[in-house]
């Protein structure tokens, strides 16, 4: 074994320690503030036809919960003792359910409300976020106006509501210092009464096996875990898009992203694939510029660049850039935190 194959197993084992998706029962609080009711519907009609998360994003999991476990230990050395640990809600009529990091029975002196339950959530966090949260000049609005910090705070109002307590604290970690930032959320009634709402428009979709419409927002679809599999949404890409259906054509640019993850770009296959596939596109999507064609976990996008020259006349060429919709997922996921 070389120092490059403990990387690769390491790789694996985050793999192998993935949990296949599942389809959910309910709605899961930590997923309300997610910003498309389509992917709130299928997590509960086709929840298990989700690509499963990357190895690096259950890398991230992995040490979220780790930072979790040592925030707790960190808590109660500044004298706050949480009970109630991943306590589930009553069952309700909006079909919610979720597990706390901690509540306070009581509402400590230092908080300055006069009722507890007190719902305390803990989640760690990049430095660059978690600098640009500490320096903003409120954070409560920075947490629920941010793109995926959003859905803790609509995380911590559910629960907060469902508790009966007067709002959620959070306690933010820096990843990287271990140093964190305290943020009281107080309840806000009429924001919980927008996710409430919306708990019962996808309970109706989920009983009568209807679909909310697209979101078409190419930044959060590019993302999402159904997007090319159960949900390819006719989005604008700034160019025209291109869905291929062909099985074969499908295996074959699947394969590329399979040897692109595995092999990186020394292999002979790889590279033989890349040719073949590049052309496929080119031959599909003709000279467009900023085009996009999706075959299974690939997507590409086309470029139209001059290409000079001396003694033949300069032509048109059509530049082809492949990605692996899994590892741009991966790419993108990683940039989000979760504890
Ligand atoms: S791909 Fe887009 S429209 Fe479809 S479920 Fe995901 S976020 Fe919603």
């Amino acid at each position: 074994m070389n120092i490059q194959e403990l990387e690769d197993r390491f790789r694996e084992s985050k793999a192998n320690s993935r949990r296949p998706p599942t389809i959910h029962t309910s709605n899961r609080a930590s997923e309300m503030g997610h910003p498309c009711d389509r992917y709130l519907v299928l997590l509960r009609t086709k929840g298990d036809h989700r690509s499963p998360v990357s190895p690096q994003l259950q890398a991230i999991f992995d040490e979220g919960i780790r930072h979790e476990r040592s925030a707790v230990a960190d808590l109660e050395e500044i004298g706050v003792w949480l009970r109630g640990s991943q306590r589930d809600f009553p069952p309700n009529t909006y079909q919610i359910t979720g597990h706390v990091d901690g509540i306070l029975p009581l509402a400590p002196p230092w908080l300055g409300v006069d009722r507890g339950p007190i719902v305390v959530e803990i989640k760690g966090l990049n430095p660059h976020d978690w600098n640009r949260l500490e320096q903003s000049g409120d954070r409560v609005d920075s947490l629920r106006g941010h793109r995926w910090m959003r859905r803790w705070y609509a995380q911590g109002q559910v629960y907060s509501f469902l508790a009966d307590g007067p709002g959620t604290l959070f306690m933010l970690k820096n990843k990287a210092t271990g140093w964190p930032l305290f943020v009281w959320c107080p309840l806000d009634l009429d924001y919980v009464q927008g996710l409430l709402d919306r708990a019962e428009r996808i309970n109706r979709h989920v009983a009568d096996g209807g679909l909310p419409d697209y979101l078409k927002d190419p930044s959060e679809c590019r993302r999402c875990s159904f997007f090319g599999g159960v949900c390819t949404p006719p989005m604008e890409f700034g160019g025209d898009g291109y869905v291929e259906t062909a099985e074969d054509v499908i295996g074959t640019f699947d394969r590329w992203a399979e040897l692109k993850a595995k092999l990186g770009k020394d292999a002979v296959e790889l590279a033989v694939l890349e040719v073949k596939c590049k052309k496929y596109v080119r031959d599909v999507l003709g000279e467009q510029d900023g085009a996009h064609f999706f075959a299974g976990s690939v997507v590409a996008k086309t470029k139209l660049v001059q290409v000079k020259g001396y003694e033949v006349k300069p032509k048109t060429s059509v530049w082809v850039e492949l990605t692996s919709l899994r590892e741009a997922k991966g790419e993108a996921d990683g940039i989000e935190e979760t504890a």
